[in-house]
Formats: structure tokens, C-alpha cells, sequence
């Protein structure tokens, strides 16, 4: 029978290779984005294990809109699967690792009595089988749970293809799933992995779904009901690397959050990290901006009444990169202005550039009781260096409604200082 050692030598080993498995482990769960992630500034005091700063400390948001700093990292990065885009595949010569149940519920216990974390995000390459994998996902999130009472937030990734038992035990310890449809088209998918089948995602999000809805309604009946995944399911899709129009990647979106009833979908900039052919070549940008303008235009479908075909249809298949969403689909658009906010409805005020729900709430409230001209609106905070353009209120000033939408875009241009200016500029005279 093996003894168990407890020297001091031995102690120090398994340090070391804990250590070594989460620098690995964390590096590869980077890649997600499915958690926003943000490096930790706090470093290892005492000589205690771990040290947050670079060791896969990302912050994600719970269902209540708190923000959480988490533990992100793999269970393992050795993989049965070979998709092209990712750093984990089979063929990519890297170190691999593969961490123990017990090693994450301790590493994370550890973690969160330090204070350096207030959850744990897992995720993982495949071994052996989506099954085998996900049990063990299943495994941590259990054995924190009844074991540990751990009550911090856990978001674990759903492997594709796992089976329906899993999903629905998954849900019961975690308070977020996700699994990535990775690529956005199916034929992109079958170009770059070809091994993969999008039915596969489908299946576990599809057990999720429902399950989130049943347990939902049992809740309203018996109090004592348990929570399936409360803060619901999301997914990633990476942007860049198999060649779909930014029309396509929104109206993956769209379904998925119909469909699915998704709280996010992430959109990860491709990182060109080999010389497949079928991929962007090393050295290519990461497409920083497209990304960008990526989100704000699922904010405008979730928060601001926007429908896919109105931002991006057959005439216009891709994102302007200079101008944000809302504006470029305004400038498009000039007969729907200017909107006088004295009158407009709350769907119409939310699409005056510049102008964000906040804004919109403001005038409507303000609105009962006066008026509302330039200084009321001012007074209000209102922004209204774009607004201006496309708005008439009680005063006369600033209307500009003989402009059409080059000539505004072009004035508005000339005002504006983007963060993204250095990477506009290249990018925009490529076509000067
Ligand atoms: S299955 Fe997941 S971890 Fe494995 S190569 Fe594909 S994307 Fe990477």
C-alpha cells in the first residue's frame, strides 16, 4: 500500500506542481471570454498557496448584477478534439495538465478563505468523452456545494454532447452554464471543426432552458424548490476566424437568444495563434473594434428595441467601424429625423444618437411637467454633442436638419476622439 507522505519535502512538491497546473490551467482558460475577465492586482502574502496576481482571476457578474471576481481556469487542457482555432487542440504541441476534482475544490476553498475570489469558473478540454468530462465538472460544483458549503458563485462550462442527467445535476450546484457554439456559422464550423456537430450545443442548452422554466414554475407552487442555474445560460462565439459577415453573426445571436432564452452571448476576437491556412495567419490584428461594435449592436437588440434587420441587412452586411451602431444606423436613416422629444414615444427617444436609456427616462419623467428645451436637457446630462443632430425640443438653436448623413457623419467625425483612434486610423485608410 502507498504511504501518504507529509514531509516537509513532500508538501513542497505538491505546492509546486499545484502551482505549475493552475500557471497551465489558467493561461488556457483565458481564451473564454464567457466570463469577462480582468487580471487581479492582489499578490501572495504569507507565503500562502497561490498568488491572484495572473492566476486566472477574472470578474463576472451574478443574476443580482453584482460583480464577482472569480477563479477561471480549465480542468484540464489535454483534448480529444482538434478545432483549429483553438490553443488547446490536440495537435497544438503545449504543456498540458489536468487538475483533480479535490485539487479545484481545494485550490478554490483556499482561494476564497483568502479572500481572492468569490467564485469559481470551470471550464474544460474533453478527454476520454463530453460524459466523462462533464462528470467531473459536475463533481467540483457538487462537492463545493455539500461538502464545503460553499456558497459562492460557480459558472461551469456544459461540454457538447453531454448527456441530459448531467446537464439537469449541473444546474442544481451552479448558478451559471454555457456552453460555446465557438463559431457562428455551421459551415464554419464544419471548416474548422470538423469533428464537431452544432446539434451538440444544442442539446445541452436546449435540457437547460427547459429545465430553468420548470424549475421556475415549481418554485411559484413550493417554496422549498431548489434553483436550477439562476443566473441562466450563456454563450461565446469567436469573431475573425472563419470569414461570416457581421449579418450573420447577429442573426446567430438573435436565435440563440430566442431560442434559448440566453442572459449573454460573448464575442471573442479571433487571437491568431497558428499557421493553418484555413485560419488568419499569425501576426494578423485581433479585431478589437469589430468586436466592439459587435456588442453595442446586441445592447441596442436587448435593450433598445432593435431588430437585426435594421442595423444589419443585404445592403449592409457588416458594422461601420468608425461610427458606433445606433449612429451609423441613423445616418441611414435621416428621415426618421430629428425627433422632438417633447412628443416622441419612448421607442423613438431611444434611438436619438447619444442618447441612452437613462437619458430617455429622464425626458419621459421631466417631460409631464414642462417643456423641455437645451437647457433643461442639459441640466438633465443629457449628451448632447451627438443628440443635438437628430432632436428638437422648445428651443431653436443647434438644428441642423439641412445635413444629410455624410455630411453629418463627417462633421461628427472631426469632433470625435475614439480610444480605438489608433486602430481606426490604419484600418480606415486602407480604403482612403
Ligand atoms: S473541444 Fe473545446 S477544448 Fe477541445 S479543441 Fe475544441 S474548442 Fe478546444
Amino acid at each position: 500500500m502507498t504511504q501518504i507522505s507529509n514531509s516537509p519535502k513532500s508538501i513542497f512538491m505538491s505546492f509546486e506542481r499545484i502551482q505549475e497546473k493552475l500557471k497551465i490551467l489558467a493561461d488556457a482558460a483565458k481564451y473564454d471570454v464567457s466570463c469577462a475577465s480582468s487580471g487581479s492586482k492582489r499578490s501572495n502574502i504569507n507565503k500562502g498557496l497561490g498568488d491572484a496576481t495572473g492566476m486566472g482571476i477574472c470578474h463576472s457578474y451574478t443574476e443580482d448584477g453584482r460583480c464577482v471576481s472569480l477563479l477561471k481556469i480549465l480542468l484540464t487542457n489535454y483534448c480529444i478534439f482538434d478545432c483549429a482555432y483553438c490553443v488547446t487542440r490536440k495537435s497544438n504541441d503545449i504543456k498540458r495538465a489536468a487538475f483533480q476534482v479535490q485539487e479545484v475544490v481545494d485550490l478554490t476553498i483556499n482561494f476564497y478563505r483568502r479572500n481572492y475570489i468569490e467564485g469559481l469558473f470551470l471550464s474544460s478540454g474533453i478527454f476520454k468523452s463530453a460524459d466523462y468530462t462533464m462528470e467531473r465538472l459536475v463533481a467540483v460544483a457538487k462537492k463545493l456545494r455539500l461538502e464545503e458549503n460553499f456558497n459562492g458563485y460557480i459558472h461551469l462550462k456544459s461540454i457538447p454532447g453531454a448527456s441530459d442527467e448531467l446537464m439537469k445535476e449541473a444546474g442544481l450546484y451552479a448558478d451559471r452554464l454555457s456552453v460555446n457554439i465557438e463559431i457562428p456559422t455551421k459551415e464554419g464550423l464544419k471548416l474548422l471543426a470538423p469533428e464537431k456537430n452544432r446539434e451538440d450545443f444544442i442539446k445541452p442548452m436546449l435540457k437547460v432552458k427547459n429545465e430553468i422554466i420548470q424549475y421556475q414554475s415549481e418554485k411559484k407552487i413550493i417554496k422549498s424548490t431548489p434553483t436550477f442555474a439562476p443566473a441562466g445560460q450563456s454563450t461565446q462565439m469567436i469573431i475573425g476566424a472563419s470569414g461570416e459577415s457581421d449579418q450573420q453573426i447577429m442573426w446567430t445571436s438573435n436565435y440563440f437568444y430566442k431560442k434559448f432564452n440566453l442572459k449573454r452571448v460573448y464575442y471573442s476576437g479571433y487571437i491568431p495563434i497558428s499557421h493553418d491556412p484555413r485560419l488568419p495567419q499569425i501576426g494578423t490584428d485581433v479585431p478589437m473594434l469589430r468586436e466592439n461594435r459587435l456588442y453595442q449592436t446586441d445592447w441596442l437588440m436587448r435593450f433598445y428595441g432593435f431588430e437585426v434587420h435594421e442595423i444589419l441587412n443585404n445592403e449592409h452586411q457588416n458594422l461601420d467601424l468608425d461610427v458606433d451602431p445606433k449612429l451609423g444606423w441613423a445616418l441611414r436613416n435621416m428621415a426618421h429625423f430629428p425627433v422632438d422629444v417633447n412628443k416622441a414615444d419612448k421607442f423613438m427617444l431611444a434611438r436619438i444618437p447619444g442618447l441612452g436609456m437613462k437619458s430617455v427616462h429622464k425626458i419621459l419623467q421631466a417631460r409631464q411637467f414642462r417643456n423641455l428645451n437645451w437647457d433643461h436637457l442639459k441640466l438633465m446630462g443629457v449628451a448632447l454633442n451627438r443628440a443635438k443632430y437628430f432632436l428638437v425640443c422648445d428651443s431653436r438653436d443647434f438644428e441642423r436638419r439641412d445635413l444629410t448623413g455624410p455630411q453629418l457623419k463627417s462633421i461628427i467625425l472631426q469632433n470625435t476622439t475614439s480610444k480605438y483612434q489608433n486602430i481606426l486610423s490604419p484600418q480606415l485608410n486602407l480604403f482612403g
